[in-house]
């Protein structure tokens, strides 16, 4: 169920244009991603205040959803529809870029009203790879990178500007950071907008550019950074980590780090989703007459496990719990460590040990029955199907 836009920003149905503004801003703010790094339920709040913030702030909007719900934002344009997961935090970013920082982080705002939002910029994602070893995968791990990547230029503290050299309004755009172009179109004259060339939608242009960064408020730089990758990830899956990317111009919202997962190829097991497949090649008369074995874990100690006598080729035995755990919020539990155990069969032999089995070739005990037989057969068929 969607709640109700208002019961989200925790304003009444007659709140005016600017305690909405306030009401979203105090919750962007304290859902805000960079405040609230790998919180699912913190983006998810920011998600959904954004979204109604979207809509409420817009006046045509806001009269269509009072008057008919959910169902009159149907086909409005703009982002088409809010289906699950269709509001990106990009999208967010992009519409209301200058609440969450302008040119002085949190404290900058200022930039609404008055028609068009001035541009924010956001440094791009970074992306890197990570090779995992079953271990790690099995209890998380902390992982440091050295990156090369745009920093906050450290003379003009992100500014562009020289020694505190001021701002002027653009002489293209007159401020408005975008430029009106009148085009001739099947559809008769249309206007479209253009973000604007000199300002690039900044709508002031700096007097006496910072030399170190020539006016864009980043150099290049390097970072240690370290990341956590959660236990029970798996080969492809993708770590986000929230802003620490390369730093966005003029102070703006840093780009996050994108974290694929390898898997190393690990020679004891071999992994089933969160399960461990472990082959254990059994001697013959422990198979017979039964016994004991130790079976490795991901851990340090390994678990011993009881052989009936008269165990069968194919047989499985289940390690509960020593598998691996599920990556948090998507599944819960830990997989198990399956043994599949087969026989071997000596492949040279002494000559005692010739005679001793020449000596067992006829007996009854050792041609296997009908259940024998069958539960091969049954065993292919499940192989086959
Ligand atoms: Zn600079
Ligand atoms: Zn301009």
């Amino acid at each position: 169920m969607k709640r109700d836009y208002y019961e989200v920003l925790g304003v009444g149905k007659q709140a005016s244009e600017d305690e909405i503004k306030k009401a979203y801003r105090k919750i962007a703010i304290k859902y805000h991603p960079d405040r609230n790094p790998d919180d699912k339920d913190a983006e998810e709040k920011f998600k959904e205040a954004a979204e109604a913030y979207s809509v409420l702030s817009d006046a045509q909007k806001r009269q269509q959803y009072d008057q008919f719900g959910f169902d009159g934002l149907n086909g409005m344009g703009g982002f088409g529809g809010f289906g699950a997961g269709g509001f990106s935090m990009d999208d967010i970013f992009s519409m209301f870029g200058d609440v969450f920082g302008g040119r002085g982080g949190f404290g900058g705002f200022g930039g609404f009203g008055g028609g068009r939002q001035r541009t924010q910029y956001r440094g791009s994602d970074l992306r890197l790879k990570v090779r995992l070893t079953l271990q790690e995968v099995a209890t998380g791990v902390t992982k440091k990178f050295k990156l090369k990547k745009d920093v906050t230029c450290p003379h003009c503290h992100g500014s562009g500007a020289e020694n505190g050299s001021s701002s002027e309004t653009c002489p293209t755009c007159g401020g408005q950071g975008y430029t009106v172009r009148t085009v001739r179109s099947i559809l008769g004259m249309m206007q479209t907008q253009s973000e604007c060339p000199t300002c690039h939608g900044e709508g002031t242009i700096i007097k006496n550019k910072c030399k170190e960064c020539r006016g864009t408020g980043i150099v290049k730089g390097e970072e240690v950074v370290e990341i956590n990758i959660p236990a029970g990830v798996s080969e492809g899956m993708v770590v986000n980590v929230p802003g620490k990317g390369n730093a966005g111009q003029h102070n703006g919202i840093n780009g996050n780090i994108q974290v694929f997962v390898e898997e190393e190829e690990n020679d004891t097991f071999i992994r089933d989703g969160q399960n461990l497949l472990y082959d254990l090649l059994l001697d013959f008369p422990t198979a017979a007459l039964g016994g004991e074995v130790e079976i490795p874990t991901l851990g340090e100690k390994k678990r011993k496990i009881k052989i009936e006598s008269g165990t069968q080729p194919g047989k499985t035995i289940r390690l509960e719990d020593e598998g691996l755990p599920a990556v948090q919020g998507y599944g819960r539990g830990k997989g198990d460590i399956i043994v599949n155990i087969s026989v071997y069969v000596p492949k040279t032999l002494s000559r005692e040990e010739k005679e001793t089995l020449e000596q067992l070739r006829g007996s009854e005990n050792f041609q296997g029955d009908a259940n024998a037989k069958r539960s091969v057969f049954d065993r292919v068929k499940d192989y086959f199907s």
